[in-house]
C-alpha cells in the first residue's frame, strides 16, 4: 500500500464504491474529496431535476463512504469551480498526489491536466472501468478504416466479450442485428397498458436537495414535481430488476414508437443510473440475458437492448475522446440560427414538439427517437447553430454528460461533423412522425401539406433542406435516394416550399 498521502477526487458521475475511483485507497494515509460546484449547474442552464439528481446521488454516496468510515471532505454548495476548490484543498492539506478517474467532460479533463502541469502535482488519472472498451482499444479499431460505423464496432464488442455469441462463435439467431423487427409504431388504438416505471422513495436527503435546488435555482428550466430518479445503488438495482422483469419484453418492438402523454414507453430509463455509475453496464447486460432465458423473451428485443449498451454507448464514448475538442466546434452545414425560445418552454403549436419538449421539462427525459427524430430533426432542418442545440441537450436531460450527449447531438442528430460516423443525415418529414406516433392527430398542422397555412413545418423544412442540398445529396450513392422523391414535386411547388420555408425560418419563435 502507498505510504504517500493522496487525495482521491470523486466526481458527481463516478459514484461506484467498487470502481476505479477508489481502487487501492489506503484509509491510513489517503483522503477522499467530493465537491458540489454551482459552476456545473450554471455553465449550461441546467434543468432543476438534473441538478437535484446529481446532488442527491452525490450526498447519498458521501453518506455511504462516511458509514464505511472513509476519510472524506465533502464541500457542499460551493460557488467555485471543482478545480478551484481542489487547488485550495491540495494547498491546505499539503497534498502533492492526486488520484482521479478520467472525467466525462473534456473541459474538466483538460483543466485537471493543466492544474497538474502548472502546480507540479503528481496526478494519476485512471481509465473509467464502467466501459467495455478502453480508449486504446477504440483507437486501434479505428486505425486504417475509411469509415467508422457502429455496426462493425458492435460486432467486435460482441465477439470480444462473448455476448450473444453461440457455441460455434456465430451471432445468436444467425444475425448480428434485428433492427428491422424493432421499428414498429404502437397499434392504431394506442399503446394500451404499459407497466409503469419503478418508483422511488423521496428520503430526507433527497427532500433537502429538492428544497435547496428550488431555492438556489428558481429560474432554471424544468420541474421538480415529478422527480423519481434512482439516487443510490439500491434504487438503481431496483430500477434494473423492475425493468427486466416487467418492461423489457416490449422494449424492442416499440423502441421507436411515440404517443402523446406516454413519456417512457417501454424504455429502460436506466441511462442516468448507468451514467452516474450507480449501475455497471456489465450487470445491466447480464440481467437482460438472464431475463431472456427466464421469461423466454424474443431475441430481437434482447439484441436490440444490448446493442444500445454494448454498441452505441461504447461507440459514442470512443468517438467523443477520439474527436474532441473538434467535435464541439464542428458545423458542417454552417448553420447559424438561434434556438427557438419554445425549446425552453414547450409553448409551440407543433404537437410533436409540444409533447417531446413538454415531457423533457416535466421529467428531464425523452426517449431516443424523440431526441433524434423530433427535437433533433427539427433543429437540423431549422438550421440552428449546433453549439446552441448541444447546450440545450446537455442542460435538459438528467442523463446528459458531454461524452454521451455531444456525439449523439452534434454527430448523430445534427450531422455537424459531416458524417464522420453516420452515412447520412437523420432527417425526416412529418410523414415519419405521423407513422410513428399519434402526434399529428391533434396538431393544427397537416403532415402531408408542404406549403401554405396548414403545412406541417417539419414537412416544409424537410423538403426545403433537400432542395437546398440537392446537388450534394445526389453526388453520393448513400443519399441519392433521398432526393429521388423531389422529382415528383413540380418546380413551381418547389418554389412555394422554399418561400414558405423562408417565412418559417425567419419566424421560428412563432411556430
Ligand atoms: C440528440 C440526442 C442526445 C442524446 N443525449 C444523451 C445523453 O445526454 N445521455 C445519454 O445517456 N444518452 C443520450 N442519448 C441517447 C439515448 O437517447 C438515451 O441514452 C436514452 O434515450 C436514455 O433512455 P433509456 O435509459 O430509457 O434508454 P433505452 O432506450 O432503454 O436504452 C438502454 C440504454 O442504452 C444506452 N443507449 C441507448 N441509445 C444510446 C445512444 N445513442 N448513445 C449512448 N447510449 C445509448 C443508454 O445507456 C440507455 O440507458 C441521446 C440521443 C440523441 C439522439
Ligand atoms: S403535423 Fe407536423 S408539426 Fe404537427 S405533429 Fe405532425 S409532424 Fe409535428
Amino acid at each position: 500500500m502507498s505510504q504517500i498521502k493522496r487525495l482521491f477526487l470523486i466526481l458527481g458521475d463516478q459514484l461506484d464504491i467498487q470502481g476505479a475511483a477508489l481502487k487501492g485507497f489506503n484509509p491510513k494515509t489517503d483522503e477522499v474529496l467530493m465537491v458540489e460546484s454551482a459552476n456545473e449547474a450554471n455553465y449550461v442552464w441546467t434543468h432543476k431535476a438534473k441538478i437535484a439528481l446529481f446532488l442527491s446521488a452525490m450526498r447519498h454516496f458521501a453518506k455511504s463512504l462516511e458509514d464505511l468510515q472513509y476519510p472524506l471532505t465533502y464541500i457542499k454548495e460551493s460557488p467555485q469551480s471543482i478545480v478551484e476548490v481542489l487547488k485550495q484543498q491540495l494547498r491546505q492539506k499539503k497534498i502533492t498526489h492526486l488520484v482521479c478517474v478520467e472525467p466525462g467532460e473534456w473541459r474538466l479533463k483538460i483543466a485537471l491536466e493543466e492544474l497538474a502541469k502548472d502546480s507540479g502535482l503528481q496526478m494519476e488519472m485512471r481509465n473509467d472501468d464502467h466501459f467495455f472498451c478502453s480508449h486504446q482499444e477504440f483507437v486501434a479499431w479505428t486505425e486504417g478504416k475509411k469509415e467508422l460505423r457502429l455496426e462493425y464496432f458492435y460486432r467486435l464488442m460482441r465477439k470480444t466479450h462473448g455476448i450473444l455469441i453461440d457455441a460455434d462463435g456465430n451471432p445468436e439467431g444467425g444475425q448480428w442485428n434485428f433492427d428491422q423487427d424493432n421499428r414498429k409504431p404502437y397499434p392504431k388504438k394506442g399503446p394500451g397498458i404499459i407497466d409503469a416505471p419503478a418508483s422511488f422513495e423521496i428520503d430526507a436527503i433527497t427532500q433537502e436537495v429538492l428544497a435547496y435546488v428550488q431555492s438556489a435555482y428558481p429560474d432554471h428550466p424544468g420541474s421538480l414535481e415529478h422527480f423519481n430518479w434512482p439516487v443510490n445503488r439500491e434504487q438503481a438495482l431496483k430500477a434494473l430488476e423492475y425493468f427486466v422483469d416487467y418492461r423489457l419484453r416490449n422494449f424492442g418492438i416499440y423502441q421507436d414508437a411515440m404517443w402523446t402523454d406516454t413519456p417512457f414507453g417501454w424504455h429502460s430509463i436506466l441511462s442516468s443510473s448507468l451514467n452516474l455509475k450507480l449501475l455497471n453496464p456489465r450487470e445491466v447486460i447480464d440481467a437482460a440475458l438472464a431475463a431472456w432465458k427466464k421469461y423466454s423473451l424474443d431475441l430481437s428485443t434482447i439484441e436490440g437492448f444490448i446493442r444500445q449498451i454494448l454498441g452505441w454507448r461504447e461507440f459514442v464514448r470512443g468517438m467523443y475522446y477520439l474527436d474532441m475538442p473538434k467535435m464541439a466546434q464542428d458545423n458542417y452545414y454552417e448553420h447559424q440560427r438561434k434556438l427557438p425560445q419554445w425549446y425552453w418552454t414547450g409553448k409551440t403549436q407543433m404537437a410533436c414538439m409540444q409533447d417531446a419538449v413538454g415531457q423533457t421539462l416535466k421529467y428531464g427525459y425523452a426517449h431516443h427517437i424523440q431526441r433524434l427524430m423530433v427535437t433533433g430533426n427539427f433543429a437540423l432542418l431549422a438550421e440552428i447553430l449546433p453549439a446552441q442545440v448541444c447546450d440545450w441537450y446537455l442542460a435538459v436531460y438528467v442523463d446528459a454528460i458531454e461524452w454521451v450527449e455531444l456525439p449523439n447531438t452534434a454527430g448523430m442528430a445534427l450531422f455537424a461533423n459531416g458524417g464522420r460516423f453516420t452515412s447520412k443525415p437523420y432527417i425526416a418529414s412529418g410523414a415519419y412522425i405521423k407513422r410513428m406516433s399519434n402526434y399529428c392527430d391533434s396538431c393544427k398542422y397537416k403532415p402531408d401539406v408542404r406549403f401554405g397555412e396548414q403545412a406541417c413545418p417539419v414537412t416544409t423544412l424537410y423538403w426545403n433542406f433537400l432542395i437546398n442540398h440537392r446537388q450534394q445529396f445526389e453526388a453520393s450513392p448513400r443519399t441519392r435516394l433521398m432526393t429521388a422523391n423531389l422529382k415528383r414535386i413540380s418546380p413551381e411547388d418547389q418554389l412555394e416550399i422554399q418561400k414558405h420555408a423562408s417565412k418559417l425560418l425567419n419566424h421560428l419563435d412563432e411556430l
